[in-house]
């Protein structure tokens, strides 16, 4: 595997490569087996994978959370290297953010707004931009995202939609660990307390599945997860059936076999997100 620090030299090795495909992967590392099946998505679809890593402070809303965030980089090249990735591309701070950035995004509308958006404010500006620069150094083929940040996922099509980037998107669902947990970077913090715990958020999203699929109305539905939430000992911020399109919260009136179940929750101090398809079949594969 090849591995640069630095935009330069990235550029000029992958344009001596004109006629093959890339796909790249963004990544903050800690890499797990959800990041890896990203890796091996675009390895079965590209000729070249470039995986970055790289921990971007503008999406962080919260100062401990970045300092805290782990960072296990010769790990992570290892699993790179056993998973046939091409390129590695782990810039620092000076060499993304060499000025202060004077451009921002500001997204329109419920979409960036709501849910993660309402907890964590500026977070997928700091998100757009980053991938926005990503984007435009590597020059992809194809993009590789996660579902598990299905918020995010929405947001980078609207961006690439709007500045029209010529770039494929392709979204990997959400692995998880046997018990159900979904795999996150940040459930290395967890202590075992609180990785029990952590079992509550898809468990919580089950229940609500349960309900909704048994004739119970979205308001039903929120109210069972916040007490369930608040009996297992994690902070819920948000347990939401919305629509799986613009996010919006799914009204009474609205099938709700059609919706996204979407939760936040802190686990001690560590906050975790998944999500489920109401109707599991209606998700992206
Ligand atoms: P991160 O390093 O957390 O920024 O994640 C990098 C990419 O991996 C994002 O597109 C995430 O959505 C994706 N990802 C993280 N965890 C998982 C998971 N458990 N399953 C699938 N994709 C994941």
């Amino acid at each position: 595997m090849d591995a640069f620090k630095e935009i330069r030299p990235l550029r000029a090795y992958l344009s001596k490569h004109p006629n093959r495909s890339i796909g790249l992967v963004p990544t903050m590392g800690a890499l797990h087996n959800g990041h890896l099946r990203l890796i091996g998505r675009s390895k079965a679809e590209n000729d070249l994978t470039v995986c970055s890593i790289y921990v971007n402070p503008t999406q962080f809303n919260n100062a401990s959370d970045l300092e805290k965030y782990p960072r296990t980089m010769e790990a992570d090249r290892k699993k790179l290297e056993e998973a046939g990735c091409d390129v590695l591309f782990c810039p620092d701070n000076n060499e993304m953010y060499a000025e202060d950035p004077t451009l921002t995004f500001q997204f329109k509308g419920p979409l960036a707004t709501t849910l993660e958006g309402a907890f964590r404010p500026g977070h997928f500006n700091g998100v757009a931009l980053v991938v926005a620069k990503l984007f435009n150094i590597v020059c992809p083929q194809r993009a590789y995202f996660g579902l598990k940040d299905y918020q995010q996922w929405l947001v980078v099509n609207q961006l690439v939609r709007d500045l029209k980037f010529d770039i494929a998107l392709c979204g990997v669902p959400i692995v998880r660990e046997a018990d159900g947990l979904a795999m996150s970077s940040r459930n290395l913090r967890l202590s075992s307390d609180e990785r029990v715990r952590a079992l509550s958020l898809i468990q919580c999203l089950r229940l609500m599945q349960g309900k909704l699929l048994n004739g119970a109305t979205p308001g039903q539905a929120r109210k069972e997860a916040a007490d369930f939430c608040s009996s297992a000992g994690v902070k819920l911020e948000y347990a939401e059936v919305a629509d799986p399109v613009t996010l919006l919260p799914l009204d009474q009136n609205a099938d709700p076999r059609k919706g996204i179940l979407l939760i936040a929750a802190q686990v001690g101090a560590i906050r975790l997100i998944d999500n489920l398809f109401v109707d599991e079949t209606q998700a992206p594969n």
